[in-house]
């Protein structure tokens, strides 16, 4: 990686942190640093900035972030920081205590709905500034996706473990198998904390709106507990973002046949095209400009689709052609074409002054260091009311 580190030009306005990093990671500092092999530096500064680089730098679109806003882009091959830093950040993770770096906030009691990057970022920060925090989740472990969505072919759970045990053994208090709204109320949450953030995530599956839906398995719930399905030996997997690649690499894992099917084409595949490419090289077929109009016994009717460019010159639509229906068969067929937050909490958090919200929740689905950032956003916003 020293090879890789002194191709760094070290620019005095880094495009790649101002422009192409959504938490802004100081890169030319921790790269000078990491030059000077002075890694545990380096590690202190990014754990700070984004307590999640271990995973972020493993997870992120690069292409679209930091490598991609490189400027050696223009002649050379661009500098491969995220390895770098995936470096520095696990050397720094496994076996880092939190430690309080302030009394400030030492009377706070603050509540966070949701144990995923945004709520694990936001404990950090809050923790550190002196706030006495407790975590609610309705899942037994803490990580959110990074646990029981994203599989481990692609994230090893060892980070999640990493982060559960810094923020256990710093003493923060996990009240694990909790669901807001169900088995406490936000109402209750916010009389007994002085504050509540809300970072419950988008797990509500969006609707195919197509008769026969309820044949279909949702891809969220498959990619939490995939030996507990049993897939047969064709299956098709509908969207086209990165549910609908994990579910895809994960069903072809398992020993089915694995088709992708999506209503318009790569190049408009919300997917991380390194994620789409992997799921060729694992095996999956695609079918794209194919939207599906019904789900029967064994099988899908799709209708053939096309790209229409408005005569305006407005946003393209993609269109069903009609008279196109064919079935195609399958013995599972797994649906990812979006999630959303949970309504009814969403409603319930716009009642309290001193409700929170960070991460998918509030954004919808976005990505781990989108989250971190919200998640930075709001604990300022949290510390300022207290
Ligand atoms: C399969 C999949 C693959 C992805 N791949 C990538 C990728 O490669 N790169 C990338 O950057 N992003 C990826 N993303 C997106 C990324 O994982 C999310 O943007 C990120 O996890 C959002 O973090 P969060 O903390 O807001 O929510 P989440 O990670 O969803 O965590 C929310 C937590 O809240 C808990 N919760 C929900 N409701 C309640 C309630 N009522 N009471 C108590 N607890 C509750 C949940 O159990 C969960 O633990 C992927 C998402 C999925 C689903």
């Amino acid at each position: 990686m020293n090879t890789e580190a002194s191709r760094c030009l070290l620019c005095k306005k880094p495009k790649c942190a101002i422009e192409g990093c959504p938490v802004h990671t100081p890169i030319p500092e921790c790269m000078r640093l990491y030059r000077e092999g002075r890694l545990h530096e380096a590690g202190a500064i990014l754990f700070r900035n984004n307590p999640l680089s271990a995973v972020t730098s493993l997870v992120c679109d690069w292409k679209q972030f930091c490598y991609g806003h490189c400027v050696l882009n223009a002649k050379n091959a661009p500098v491969r920081w995220y390895e770098i830093e995936h470096e520095i950040s696990s050397a720094y993770l496994f076996g880092h205590s939190l430690e309080r770096h302030s009394l400030e906030h030492s009377y706070d009691r603050v509540a966070i709905v949701g144990a995923g990057p945004a709520g694990i970022a936001a404990a950090v920060w809050l923790y550190q500034s002196g706030a006495e925090v407790t975590i609610f989740d309705a899942n037994p472990r803490m990580g959110g996706v990074l646990r029981y969505g994203i599989p481990s072919f692609r994230l090893d759970k060892k980070f999640c473990d990493a982060y559960e045990k810094m923020l256990l053994d710093a003493g923060i208090e996990f009240r694990e198998g909790v669901e807001v709204g169900k088995d406490v109320s936000l109402e209750e949450l916010s009389a007994e904390y002085d504050a509540v953030l809300v970072a419950a995530g988008a797990e509500r599956p969006a609707q195919l709106g197509i008769p026969g839906e309820e044949r279909a398995l949702q891809a969220l719930p498959f990619l939490k507990n995939p030996s507990a399905f049993k897939l047969g030996r064709k299956v098709i997997v509908i969207g086209g973002g990165n549910v609908a690649m994990d579910a895809c690499r994960t069903a072809v894992r398992m020993g089915a046949e694995t088709w992708v099917y999506y209503r318009k084409t790569f190049e408009n595949m919300p997917a991380n095209p390194l994620e789409v490419k992997a799921a060729k090289e694992d095996g999956v077929q695609f079918k794209v400009f194919q939207a599906p109009v019904e789900v029967k016994e064994g099988g899908v009717v799709f209708c053939d689709t096309k790209n229409v460019v408005p005569e305006d010159g407005g946003r393209v639509v993609t269109k069903i052609l009609k008279g196109t229906e064919h079935f195609v068969e399958c013995d599972t067929l797994l649906t990812a074409i979006s999630e959303k937050p949970d309504p009814v909490l969403t409603v319930a958090a716009q009642k309290y002054r001193n409700v929170f919200l960070a991460g998918d929740f509030m954004s919808g689905p976005a990505t781990v260091v989108e989250a971190v950032q919200s998640a930075k956003t709001a604990v300022e916003n949290i510390l300022e009311s207290l």
